[in-house]
């Protein structure tokens, strides 16, 4: 980019040029007081700071990578506009930790947010990003006793506050004031007491830390599976092939249940079968989806438990087409903002469907899904189909929408 490496120079030629002859303490203040203009020349410019820089580059990058003062992070400014930028290695406030990022994943969720610019309840840009991660103990704040610098740790994406009407009552992933934190993809990233004292589970030493990264979307995929009251034995139909809908199908087979996956893509297909479905439907026809699934089940009598976990309004209503009379339903998909669905009351009645819409998680299930990620029989290994530094990260990001047969990939800063 010989255009805008010039150009950088030139624009900021002066700021470099002090920051060579003054030296560190220099570098600093630069930072401090006109941090864009450093960071400008080596991101868009890096090539041509080689040979501007030429003898002070030394100086720059002891500054910026062993200084620490600040660490690269990826910032979300909105729609597909994810940015790496140097901000302040965070501090650990009484009752906090900082983690050094071992492993962050791409999620659903963060590919939603990516595309819309925003969550509502999650995030809202300028914002650090990404929320599934595990990773080392550097510092722990004023009265902290339960971890110590060295620990490996999974840090969930958000805490309840334990008082409110729903806390009360054992719904927590209802709470009134959950508290979220983001800031995944980053080479450091700040717990928040709250999440210290709740949500914070430490990793057996067997279990690697990209896999414990997947304790939040497992706590997710077993708090849908199990809320929908399943028997062993049941036949289950999971919708949709994605990470979540992989997840549960895994969940459901290891539970005895006999899964048929309705998925779209090859590669969703090969995922589903290596995970436990004893059948796949595969077809971007929700009439044929329905009319296959059935013909799986004994006179066409549909199957036990269907869980849709694709998150549109189609997909909602195929999942009431797919069960038998008394079967259970869960909306697990989370539709965008003012989406509705029809539904056939009559046949809903009449049959005597149970309809759910299981939301997050709670510490408990979080916990239970660490213990089944540690435990041998659930395969973490196998959805975590990359691997990627966090400069990567819009490419990552691109990749995903494109809908490529990626799972999850591991972000290491
Ligand atoms: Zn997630
Ligand atoms: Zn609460």
């Amino acid at each position: 980019m010989p255009g805008t490496v010039k150009n950088g120079v030139k624009r900021r030629g002066s700021r470099v040029e002090t920051v060579i002859e003054h030296g560190r303490a220099t570098v600093e203040t630069a930072l401090e007081h006109g941090r864009a203009t450093v960071e400008d020349v080596l991101h868009h410019g890096r090539a041509a700071v080689e040979s501007a820089l030429l003898h002070g580059r030394a100086t720059v990058e002891t500054a910026i990578e062993h200084g620490r003062a600040t660490m690269k992070a990826a910032i979300l400014h909105g729609r597909e506009d994810i940015r790496i930028e140097h901000v302040p290695v965070p501090e650990a406030g009484s009752g906090e930790l900082v983690v050094e990022v071992g492993a962050a994943l791409t999620c659903g969720t963060d590919l939603k947010v990516f595309r819309r610019g925003y969550h509502a309840r999650m995030i809202v840009p300028p914002a650090l990003f990404g929320h599934e991660l595990a990773g080392t103990v550097v510092q722990a704040g004023k009265g902290v006793t339960k971890f110590r610098p060295g620990d490996r740790v999974v840090a969930l994406n958000s805490a309840p506050c334990g008082q409110c009407y729903f806390c009360r009552r054992d719904q927590e992933n209802l709470c009134d004031d959950l508290m979220f934190n983001n800031g995944a993809y980053a080479e450091y990233i700040r717990i928040p007491s709250r999440i210290v004292a709740k949500n914070t589970l430490r990793v057996p030493d067997h279990v690697p830390l990209e896999h414990a990264a997947l304790t939040e979307p497992l706590a997710c995929a077993v708090h849908g599976f199990e809320d929908s009251r399943p028997h062993p034995g049941d036949t289950v139909a999971v919708i949709g092939g994605g990470p979540l809908g992989l997840m549960i199908l895994h969940v459901a087979a290891l539970a005895g249940c006999e899964v048929i996956a309705i998925v779209r893509h090859d590669g969703q297909a090969e995922a589903a079968k290596l995970l436990g479905a004893a059948h796949v439907v595969q077809t971007r026809n929700i009439r044929q989806a329905i009319q296959m699934t059935r013909a799986l089940t004994p006179s066409d009598r549909g199957v036990d438990i269907a869980i849709e976990a694709v998150g549109v309004p189609e997909a909602w209503q195929e999942a009431v087409e797919l069960v038998r009379k008394g079967g259970a339903v869960n909306f697990f998909g989370g539709c965008a903002v003012n989406t509705h669905v029809a539904l056939d009351t009559n046949k809903i009645h009449y049959s005597d469907f149970t309809l759910r819409a299981t939301f997050h998680h709670t510490p408990a299930i979080c916990r239970r899904a660490l213990d089944l990620i540690a435990g041998g029989r659930f395969q973490a290994g196998a959805f975590i189909t990359g691997h990627a530094h966090l400069y990567e990260l819009n490419r990552v990001f691109e990749k995903l929408m494109n809908r490529s047969s990626e799972i999850k990939t591991a972000i290491v800063p």
